[in-house]
């Protein structure tokens, strides 16, 4: 097929700058940088004949309502009033029943934070709406243009921000916000390939039945965020057996990841019968990212999206993490190439 996929971003993305996180105990260049978006940009404008580069209107508040509470849209609000070049990391992190949170008080970020590796600054906002824009716009292009796959770069990512909570570099979680306006369509089956647990997606659906929510993913006992992800966790309710968590150890290779896939994952994603897929597409999998620790190689993550791409489900692939900046581009590429 000839079609070209289009790619949402909106350039207000890159306005947001993290200088650097706190990673136990130690202060460390921030790893999500802008420098990750123009890697895949130059490496997907390099294959102009293939992409189609498309940039998304505003999200309506109400379409980020749907996937986060009040209080945390209204912290970030307040983020937009810190002094330019300063940025907010929390250092307090209150017991959250005993706690009586003001999310019009920076100071309170805490409770709605839990690490310190994802700081708020006056910026925040602006970069991390226009990322839910990105992947809102590219399901409703799903859904409008019957479209087959659309890639949103979202930048800031998405999955470990849950309805109320922010953390793990994510601040809005886009890949929700795209399922929710599928949602309304149909069935829809959520697949996280980043390196970590994409906990923040588990939790906006977790007593969902209409949302099948998968996660393949490092050993948490180990690997961020370390308190979920295990297969224990399968949803809740209504949502009950419709959380699958599956974790791999560190090392794993392609054939190891996909023999997971296709004997755990894929069967029980057509068990569930999705009229849509969403994949968190993160690329910290990769051999040499710094943080992840699989063995995944750039021509493998084609062979890892033929896999999806063989649903022949309409698919809307979600931009979330993966750190060596270098070689992300490519791989994005890799990826996506599985569709062309
Ligand atoms: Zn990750």
């Amino acid at each position: 097929m000839n079609q070209k996929i289009p790619v949402f971003f909106h350039t207000s993305q890159m306005e947001f700058h993290p200088k650097y996180e706190w990673a136990l105990g130690n202060r460390i260049k921030h790893p999500e940088s802008t420098r990750r978006a123009e890697s895949i940009f130059k490496a997907l404008k390099k294959e102009k004949e293939s992409f189609d580069i498309i940039e998304p209107p505003k999200i309506a508040l109400k379409a980020i309502r749907d996937s986060h509470n009040y209080q945390l849209i209204t912290l970030y609000n307040t983020a937009t009033l810190i002094p330019e070049g300063e940025s907010f990391y929390p250092s307090v992190f209150p017991q959250r029943m005993k706690a009586k949170p003001d999310p019009t008080n920076i100071y309170h970020a805490g409770f709605y934070c839990f690490d310190s590796g994802t700081p708020l600054n006056n910026k925040t906002w602006l970069a991390s709406a226009w990322s839910a824009s990105t992947a809102y716009f590219a399901a409703d292009y799903i859904v409008k243009e019957k479209g087959r796959v659309a890639y949103a770069l979202s930048r800031p990512p998405g999955h470990h921000a849950s309805r109320d909570s922010y953390g793990g570099y994510c601040y809005f979680n886009n890949a929700a916000i795209a399922a929710k306006l599928l949602r309304k369509k149909g069935r829809v089956a959520v697949v996280d390939i980043d390196f970590h647990h994409g906990n923040g997606t588990q939790d906006i659906f977790y007593k969902d039945d209409r949302v099948f929510v998968s996660s393949i993913h490092g050993d948490p006992r180990h690997h961020f965020p370390y308190f979920c992800g295990f297969p224990s966790e399968i949803g809740q309710g209504k949502g009950e057996g419709f959380n699958l968590n599956v974790i791999l150890e560190d090392g794993t290779d392609l054939k190891k990841y996909l023999q997971t896939l296709k004997k755990i994952v894929i069967p029980a994603l057509k068990r569930f019968e999705p009229d849509y897929l969403v994949i968190c597409a993160g690329f910290d999998t990769y051999e040499l990212d710094p943080i992840g620790k699989f063995k995944i190689k750039t021509e493998d993550f084609k062979e890892i999206g033929k896999v999806f791409k063989n649903l022949k489900l309409p698919t809307v692939i979600v931009q979330e993490g993966g750190y060596h900046t270098k070689d992300l581009g490519k791989n994005v590429v890799s990826l996506l190439s599985a569709w062309k």
